[in-house]
């Protein structure tokens, strides 16, 4: 049987050091405090509004909530932005993507001010990502990293493919693995052979958003396997790119899902708001 990476157990253990940082931190008279911005009430993005406020209210990050209309116009978005960005009690400014239609998304990304971006989406962040500069990384393919390194899996030397090419997932992902050093391969939806490259990977990552698309046939016996994908099955049941079932008796180790990555994303955010407070003091 692989190791099942054990991604609710890992975040819990993050957030456990993160409240005792934080009330250290709260004991020299250092606060934190992040922002959090949705337009419109999608239920989806509702949902992961609450969970990061729940989060922060645990650690003891205070969170300033933003519950715009849906007709919110971009001038007024980034009017909110440019106000938080110059507030000097805020450490982390967060919209909750995707904004409406007649919002460029791009546009509220470079509004947020690289020191106060803890999502890692700015081109300043992906730039400073890029170069081995400090700066804020994206948190999935972050809490990925720790899932790693929390597991005792070594990174330095081996082959590692990443499925997909988003700026959010797959290529902080692949950048990531590289300051790791490992040797690392991006495949996407123009790869050829995509079977031949995933069959190289000693670490594969899927975040391809395809449900259940990669089976035992993309895998090396004795692979590591990182699930980045969130999907609904047929039976309503959360599942991920990976068919589980089918790929956890080849592999070394395997993230669930749910379970597994889901669970990082926020404990990074969470990391990213902290590391911006203490570095502003
Ligand atoms: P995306 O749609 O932006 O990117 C998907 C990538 O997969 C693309 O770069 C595309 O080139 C590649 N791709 C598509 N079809 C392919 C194919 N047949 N073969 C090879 N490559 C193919 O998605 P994303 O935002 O990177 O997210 C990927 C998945 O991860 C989604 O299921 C998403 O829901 C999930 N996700 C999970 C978390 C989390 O916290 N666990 C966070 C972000 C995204």
């Amino acid at each position: 049987m692989p190791q099942i990476i054990n991604g609710k157990e890992i975040s819990a253990q993050i957030k456990e050091e993160l409240k005792e940082k934080v009330a250290a931190m709260k004991k020299e008279g250092i606060s934190v405090c992040l922002a959090v911005i949705q337009v419109g009430d999608d239920p989806a993005s509702s949902v992961y509004v609450g969970n990061k406020k729940k989060a922060c209210a645990y650690i003891g990050i205070a969170s300033l909530s933003y519950e715009l209309p849906e007709e919110t116009t971009q001038e007024e978005l980034l009017a909110l932005i440019d106000k938080l960005n110059k507030q000097e009690d805020v450490d982390g400014i967060l919209v909750q993507l995707p904004v409406p239609e007649h919002i460029d998304e791009d546009a509220v990304i470079r509004a947020i001010a690289p020191e106060k971006d803890v999502d890692g989406f700015h081109p300043q962040s992906m730039g400073a990502l890029c170069i081995g500069q400090r700066g804020f990384v994206s948190c999935t393919p972050a809490g990925i990293i720790q899932l790693l390194k929390r597991s005792g899996i070594e990174i330095a030397g081996k082959e590692c493919v990443v499925i997909g090419r988003s700026n959010i997932v797959g290529k902080p992902m692949a950048l990531l693995l590289l300051r790791e050093n490992g040797t690392v391969t991006v495949a996407h939806s123009r790869t050829k052979d995509l079977k031949e490259v995933t069959k190289r990977a000693d670490i594969l990552v899927a975040a391809v958003g395809k449900p259940r698309m990669i089976t035992r046939e993309y895998i090396k016996e004795g692979a590591v396997v990182i699930d980045v994908g969130i999907h609904r099955n047929e039976n309503n049941k959360l599942c991920g790119d990976v068919d589980y079932d089918d790929v956890a008796p080849v592999c070394s180790a395997i993230t669930p899902v749910p379970g597994g990555v889901g669970p990082m994303t926020i404990a990074m955010l969470m990391n990213n708001c902290v590391e911006s407070a203490a570095l502003k003091r």
